[in-house]
């Protein structure tokens, strides 16, 4: 564990508001009077010195895909206005930069998440708290290198950070070109943080060619795309005549044809959209944690989540053929993980991982990164070195 928690690693595939931790949110819900659904959140009673008991909500796991859009439609409720976005985007850094992350693509969808904030406000808050983020990350770094008293645990590089704007597949087509607009203008600003687009949002809901266009537009002007895949069942091929099975099969082969840059998670793949994958090689951003809960994976193994991962549909196969994947937490506040622990459970759980294994995915996501030619060279660069000093 010692060794994976010291490495540095990259980070592609983090939602902000799935990032917030989990006293944030009971903290939040508690001062704006939000109630928490009862079925994702237990009550605890806790007695303080007062004797005065005080009403504490924890996190009941596992989570179904179901349970998670229960969540994602209440942690706004609670994040709804500036001082808590910029108090969830800090954390949220923190968290990264704590387990080690030098590299990291954090996504939002802009939302108005009051009458008088705007979209644009929120974007301009979130890239606010990143840039000043990444000041004192390298001041830090400049005062670890002089130092004489860092250890090989707290020593670590400063955290790069970029932004993908979001777009949810459950919104409108209208939303989704003002998010593509917002994404467009910001990123042509100077020195901007704003370096791509995804798709993301309840997999069941509208179709992946509503939001193309949207999608081509931000392209067109230079933004690089993701797009979550694969996260419902898809026909084993063309002859199925389930209605939803073989949707969900259009939708997916619509995205291979569309090759955005990345692939969000990739899935539920039969064997034959798997192979038309390897023929592709679009890089997939791959959450362990997050794909075990939605799946359901450990529900029958007590919760087990080396055993659940085991299940996986694609993982072994994409470690086997040394696909080009990257390692997530997707939401670490909603599932309870952090970006440590994600590469900890892929070396428990698949078969031939080695510490060797996982340096050669992280240096491997620099290449699949969205950020500019040169800052990837720099980061492959730092990290090569730091790794060299590991061994
Ligand atoms: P936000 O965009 O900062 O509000 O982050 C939360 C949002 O990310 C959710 O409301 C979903 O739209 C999206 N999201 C988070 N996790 C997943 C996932 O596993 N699949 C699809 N969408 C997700």
């Amino acid at each position: 564990y010692q060794f994976v928690a010291s490495m540095p690693k990259v980070e592609l595939h983090a939602h902000l508001n799935g990032c917030i931790r989990e006293e944030t949110l009971f903290d939040l819900a508690r001062q704006k009077n939000v109630e928490l659904p009862a079925k994702l959140f237990s009550l605890d009673h806790h007695t303080n010195n007062d004797d005065h008991v005080n009403s504490f909500m924890y996190n009941v796991k596992p989570r179904s895909l179901t349970d998670c859009f229960d969540m994602f439609a209440v942690i706004p409720k609670c994040v709804n206005d500036l001082a808590s976005l910029e108090r969830i985007t800090r954390e949220a850094l923190q968290d990264f930069a704590n387990h080690h992350v030098a590299y990291l693509e954090l996504r939002s969808t802009p939302k108005r998440i009051n009458q008088s904030l705007s979209k644009r406000q929120y974007v301009e808050t979130i890239l606010r708290v990143m840039k000043e983020f990444q000041e004192v990350e390298e001041e830090r770094y400049q005062q670890q290198s002089t130092s004489t008293s860092s250890t090989e645990t707290t020593t670590r590089l400063p955290m790069k950070c970029r932004f993908l704007v979001s777009i949810d597949r459950s919104g409108s087509v209208h939303e989704a070109q003002e998010n593509a607009d917002l994404a467009i203008e910001f990123s042509q600003q100077p020195n901007s943080l704003v370096v791509g687009m995804d798709i993301g949002g309840n997999p069941t809901k509208n179709d992946f060619t509503d939001f193309k266009p949207a999608l081509s537009r931000a392209r067109k002007a230079g933004l690089k795309t993701t797009v979550h895949c694969g996260e419902v069942p898809v026909a084993a091929g063309p002859d199925d005549t389930d209605p939803r099975l073989a949707k969900a099969r259009d939708e997916v082969l619509a995205i291979f044809e569309f090759r955005p840059d990345r692939l969000g998670h990739a899935l539920l793949l039969p064997e034959s959209l798997r192979n038309e994958l390897t023929t592709l090689q679009v890089p997939v951003e791959s959450c362990p944690t997050s794909n075990v809960m939605t799946l359901e994976l450990a529900k029958h193994m007590g919760g087990d989540l080396i055993h659940g991962l085991r299940q996986h549909p694609q993982l072994q196969y994409w470690l086997d053929d040394n696909y080009p994947i990257s390692i997530g937490t997707d939401d670490p506040g909603v599932f309870n993980t952090d970006a440590t622990q994600e590469l900890v459970l892929l070396a428990k759980a698949q078969e031939g991982v080695t510490t060797e294994t996982l340096k050669r995915i992280v240096l491997d996501s620099v290449n699949h990164a969205f950020c500019n030619v040169e800052l990837k060279d720099q980061m492959k660069q730092l990290m090569g070195e730091f790794f060299a000093t590991m061994e």
